[in-house]
């Protein structure tokens, strides 16, 4: 195969970069949440073997971009589902990531995990688990299923006793946005070390819940709200781009450098079940599949990735926006939203940013 040298890595004056690439092993699972992103397809898995190849395919990309770039790759791999812990080859993939450097980080619906699944994430190394909590515990069962709420709460109280950090993850929207502190206390209250949250996508399943999207004013003021409720011992986040505007944490004026904002084309790549390579799961969209070529020769060549990483590409007025090199909206919820709307853009304006007046965005107060 051709080999790729070209200069690939976004903001590459930086002197570390970190990289990370969400993993999902597997479209199985034992829940059937209301936002999920999957659409019930169940593609051809990749083996356990293809899995480890892959990781080693990877690992090489990161001492590439070493040795070529002059730079600190610090990457990690964050293994997730479908439930991943229904993956048979489970613990094989985190062992060989963690003997090959990678930091390791598992997201799972926590309904599975015994005492020594909780020893054995000690015993690797994983950095930090993550397991979803919607809300109070009628909120949560409504959005993830009956008696979900109890089964996550053991099993974050088996990962806290082996002394992991476990994250809570919560999807905002119109059903769960009213009990944010609340969410916080009980994250608090059951071992979990910090929380964070994310926008609802209507994609998937979520498709449905296109009347559940927070508008501009609602999701201004949740951020606020959680930032609000942050403290140093206990973090209570969002990685979602919108939320820079509430932290303050901005580039400089005429700083062009992409150091945050969304990962999508810039610092992360999702890989799903069957090799599929994308921007982020929640976008959907394919750039390449792993079977087919290197996830290195994906990351270099995409023409989707490219664009996502010129700001000629983003139409409206993300593409003129000051914050643009540390926002760039949400490219799920806009591409997502424009989709509904009978105009799929993955470039259109994030429709939940409260900076744009007008247009198609999400209004209702
Ligand atoms: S206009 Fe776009 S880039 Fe600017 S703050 Fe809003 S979502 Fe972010
Ligand atoms: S598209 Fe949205 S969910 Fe995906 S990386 Fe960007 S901000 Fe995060």
């Amino acid at each position: 195969m051709k080999e790729v040298k070209e200069n690939i890595i976004a903001g590459s004056a930086i002197q570390t970069f970190d990289f990370f690439i969400q993993w999902h092993l597997t479209e199985r699972c034992n829940l059937r949440c209301r936002h999920c992103y999957q659409d019930r397809k169940m593609p051809p898995e990749m083996s356990t073997d293809e899995v480890l190849r892959e990781i080693d395919g990877a690992t090489a990309m990161f001492e590439a971009w070493e040795s070529e770039q002059n730079i600190r790759v610090s990457p990690s791999i964050h293994f997730t589902g479908g439930e991943p812990l229904l993956y048979p080859g489970f613990w094989d993939v985190l062992r060989h990531a963690r003997q090959a450097g990678c930091g390791v980080a598992v997201m799972t619906n926590g309904c599975f995990v015994t005492d020594e699944d909780a020893r054995r994430f000690r015993d690797l190394g994983v950095f930090e688990v993550q397991v979803s909590l919607e809300g109070p515990e009628s909120h949560h069962d409504s959005i993830r299923g009956r008696g979900s709420f109890k089964a996550v709460l053991e099993g974050v109280e088996r990962l806290s006793k082996a002394g992991i950090n476990v994250s809570a993850n919560v999807t905002l929207s119109r059903i769960n946005s009213p009990f944010v502190g609340e969410t916080v206390k009980i994250a608090r209250d059951s071992g979990y070390t910090g929380i964070g949250f994310s926008r609802l996508v209507p994609c998937g399943s979520g498709e449905n819940l296109l009347e559940c999207l927070l508008s501009r004013d609602e999701i201004r003021h949740v951020y606020e709200e959680i930032y609000s409720l942050n403290s140093p011992d206990f973090e209570v986040v969002s990685g979602d781009p919108l939320a820079v505007m509430v932290r303050g944490d901005v580039q400089p004026p005429g700083c062009e450098l992409t150091l945050s904002g969304c990962s999508a084309g810039f610092s992360g790549v999702t890989i799903s079940c069957d090799g599929t390579v994308m921007p982020c799961r929640r976008i959907g969209v394919s750039v390449g599949n792993l079977r087919r070529k290197s996830l290195r020769q994906i990351w270099a060549t995409s023409k989707t990735l490219w664009k996502l990483r010129n700001r000629a590409s983003y139409k409206g007025k993300c593409g003129e926006c000051d914050l643009w090199p540390s926002c760039r909206g949400c490219r799920a919820v806009a591409y997502a939203h424009s989709r509904a709307h009978g105009r799929a853009d993955l470039f259109a304006d994030d429709p939940q940013c409260w900076r744009i007046a007008g247009g198609e965005g999400v209004t209702r107060g």
